[in-house]
């Protein structure tokens, strides 16, 4: 399809936007709003800037990437029929995209800046000098943990054993709920021999509540696009790491909850903007600082607030 130039972006709604509406509603504004069109090679300065931030990753996002990759790619052999990678080529993989990822940081500032979609960039390097060794020591555990997880995982063993149907992985799609449109991509949703439909998460990081209210949001996903009823699906999350599984059975009434959610977030981001039809936001002195300081320095962003936090980037760079 050709690309269509939209003077404002389109609306829509996520458990990602959720969170970083409550997060900080000046990211929020830098992230869904500012950096929209800043991909234009005549961008408005903040636009572009706005645009090249979001586009930042860290060690610990940039580790989660490299997993889901390969965990993709674990299933998609399962499915063709080969074998489930041993541990040592799991690992090998996704230290493979960490060393890529870190050598673009260390050396590709300039395309970064020229390119910032297409070349990665850690946090830690386009603010400072690369992160402590003791973050570097705690990534490194943290690859070797989760290759084992990976390979020792309930999932890909029921699938390898042919326990299972893979119905999509990875997959980007959307689905409608109160007029909005909702952005879902669970890592991967299969059918069980017993009928059941499990949403799968995988998981780097420690166990989180809202990380089944996330999950629970496929739910409504899949009860969408599926057609399935909510008795019918079991959401799973595995956290590599430490090697355990949470799995949640699904009903009606939490899917209503999770609903219900969703509508009073959107009705709380519209009243950020400054036409609801066109989806433009008010001006960015309405999206307030962030409350709790003590993320500024982790945010992507904070390029564009240090004048307003008064923080000195240059002294940021040097810790
Ligand atoms: S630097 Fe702080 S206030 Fe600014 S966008 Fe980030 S979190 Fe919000």
């Amino acid at each position: 399809m050709a690309y269509q130039r939209r003077e404002y972006p389109q609306w829509s709604w996520s458990f990602s936007r959720l969170q970083t509406f409550e997060a900080c509603k000046r990211v929020y504004y830098y992230h869904y709003y500012a950096s929209h069109n800043g991909w234009e090679r005549n961008a408005p300065s903040l636009a572009a800037a706005a645009y090249r931030l979001k586009k930042l990753t860290n060690l610990y996002t940039a580790l989660g990437d490299a997993v889901h990759q390969t965990a993709q790619l674990a299933v998609e052999r399962l499915a063709l029929g080969k074998p489930l990678m041993a541990v040592g080529e799991i690992e090998e993989r996704i230290r493979e995209k960490m060393r890529s990822v870190w050598q673009w940081s260390v050396s590709g500032r300039q395309q970064f800046i020229q390119r910032p979609n297409q070349v990665p960039m850690l946090h830690e390097f386009y603010y400072g000098q690369g992160p402590t060794q003791d973050v570097v020591d705690r990534i490194n555990d943290r690859i070797g943990k989760c290759a084992h997880g990976l390979a020792a995982s309930l999932t890909l063993a029921e699938l390898a054993e042919g326990r299972g149907e893979v119905i999509a992985c990875e997959q980007f799609d959307t689905f409608e709920l109160y007029g909005t449109q909702v952005f879902a991509v669970p890592d991967l949703v299969y059918r069980s021999q017993l009928e059941r439909y499990l949403i799968v998460d995988w998981k780097t990081g420690r166990q989180e509540e809202q990380n089944l209210e996330q999950v629970a949001l496929y739910g409504l996903y899949a009860h969408a696009k599926l057609g399935v009823d909510p008795e019918e699906i079991v959401v799973r999350l595995e956290y590599l790491d430490a090697g355990s599984v949470v799995e949640l059975a699904l009903n009606g009434e939490m899917l209503a909850v999770v609903r219900e959610r969703a509508q009073k977030s959107m009705a709380e981001m519209r009243g950020y903007l400054a036409d609801v039809e066109l989806n433009q936001a008010k001006p960015q002195h309405a999206f307030p600082l962030a409350e709790n300081r003590s993320q500024c320095l982790r945010c992507n962003f904070l390029e564009l607030c240090a004048e307003e936090l008064r923080i000195d980037l240059a002294a940021v760079s040097t810790r």
